[in-house]
């Protein structure tokens, strides 16, 4: 194990790298009586137009590219009807978009709870990184380390 290995990725984020979306999908699953492919914007959940990375990139010349937001899912990466399946009353994105504290308090307890997760989720927060939302890209992360 490396940090290039974290660092090469693109959609690497703090819900992927420290192992919370796989429960946090299966708890989705679980809760609504489907696959947990459907909660991955890479795999069966995603947007059919943006294939799930929630922009449309167009070539305008030869070197030109202009991304815009997706229209069909409006950059949410998601197909539609992956978001009628919510979890104590949230969608998959919902979720993504909480911070970390938030998320904290969210899988605490009730239909979503996941002990697992909240360990994590802590860990994350006893660094400073509570302000972080699951989903937030890591090449936003490391923009923040060089402020000492
Ligand atoms: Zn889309």
């Amino acid at each position: 194990m490396d940090q290039s290995a974290i660092k090469g990725s693109r959609r690497s984020n703090p819900a992927t790298y420290t192992g919370m979306l796989e429960p946090i999908r299966k708890a989705f699953a679980k809760a609504n009586g489907v696959k947990p492919a459907l909660f991955s914007a890479n795999s069966e959940g995603a947007c059919p137009s943006c294939k799930g990375s929630g922009v449309i990139v167009t070539e305008l010349g030869f070197m030109d590219t202009v991304e815009t937001p997706c229209e069909d899912c409006g950059g949410k990466r998601f197909q539609a009807g992956v978001l009628e399946y919510k979890l104590a009353g949230r969608d998959i994105t919902e979720v993504f978009d909480m911070p970390v504290v938030e998320a904290r308090e969210f899988f605490a307890g009730g239909e979503a709870k996941i002990p697992a997760v909240v360990k994590i989720l802590e860990r994350l927060s006893d660094v400073g990184l509570g302000y972080l939302t699951l989903g937030q890209p890591l090449s936003t992360l490391s923009a923040e380390s060089g402020n000492g």
